[in-house]
């Protein structure tokens, strides 16, 4: 056929043939546009041969970003929750080497994946923080390139003081560094989404340990009541007040001082100081 998979003629006929329709509650919001699909492939392949690389994609929908990652030869393993996509993944994967997991992304066992795993994938919007946090979790995948909401996006690329941080960025900090690759217009999906996307690489540092659960928890709970100090935060998961008073002047940090605006290894510090690390 003339027309490649991801033109919306052929969308729109791939849909039509299949007697299927967008489902806004899996998020399926479909890419048409090739040079935003190369650009996905390119970027969450680049650092590394291709070839026989293995990729986990989250959400195939009809296949046009698994076929750009498979034709580069990676391994792809692609895991899809609509089994009504059955057929349309039969005709448009046919004769390519990706292995389709049918099942919630949720519920997959990340641990299974072999070392050095990629993450490619347009994720469903829904979930895309707890996906997020999988990832991280998982010592096998190495990098997640993912298309996600723009302001998701700036939320994982912001530093301490700036207006969007929070866990999630406190999380990509703490895992590994992130990259802008680049944004995404609305009209480069179907149907449009809402708002605009931007493509974003994580790369995981797995050289250092994971970070202990009970810092996971402590960051956690102290950002986790914006616009309130991080006294007040501390007091809520029971930290007495005179321990915390006496960290914070130890760290140099204001009694009233916000968690949004104290440095990741600070925050540590004063988990450490609250005994909170055993
Ligand atoms: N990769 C395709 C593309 O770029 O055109 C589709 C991306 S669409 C934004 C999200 C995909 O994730 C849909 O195919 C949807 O069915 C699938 N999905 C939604 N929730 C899921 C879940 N919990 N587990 C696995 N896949 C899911």
């Amino acid at each position: 056929p003339s027309a490649p998979l991801y033109s919306p003629a052929r969308v729109r006929q791939l849909l039509t043939q299949h007697g299927l329709r967008p489902t806004k509650s899996l998020g399926q919001n479909f890419l048409i546009d090739g040079n935003i699909l190369r650009a996905i492939a390119e970027a969450g392949l680049s650092g590394g041969p291709a070839q026989g690389t293995p990729v986990l994609e989250i959400g195939p929908g009809l296949g046009v970003l698994t076929r750009e990652i498979a034709t580069r030869g990676a391994q792809v393993t692609a895991l899809e929750k609509d089994e009504k996509l059955r057929p349309v993944l039969a005709e448009t994967l046919a004769g390519l080497d990706v292995q389709v997991v049918w099942g919630d992304a949720l519920d997959f066992d990340y641990a299974s994946l072999p070392p050095g795993t990629r993450v490619v994938a347009n994720l469903p919007y829904y979930i895309t923080g707890v996906l997020l946090s999988r990832f991280m979790h998982a010592p096998a995948i190495v990098s997640a390139t993912v298309l996600v909401q723009k302001e998701v996006g700036q939320r994982l690329a912001s530093k301490p003081g700036d207006d969007n941080y929070g866990f999630l960025s406190a999380l990509a900090a703490l895992y590994g560094s992130v990259r802008h690759v680049r944004d995404v217009p609305k009209g480069a999906f179907f149907p449009a989404p809402d708002v605009t996307s931007s493509v974003i690489r994580l790369d995981f540092d797995r050289s250092a340990p994971l970070p202990p659960r009970e810092l996971l928890k402590f960051i956690e709970s102290a950002l986790g009541h914006r616009r309130k100090t991080l006294r007040n935060n501390l007091r809520m998961i029971g930290h007495q007040g005179a321990a915390i008073d006496a960290a914070l002047e130890a760290l140099g940090l204001r009694p009233d001082v916000r968690a949004e605006d104290v440095p990741l290894d600070t925050l540590r510090d004063l988990a450490g100081r609250l005994g909170v690390l055993g």
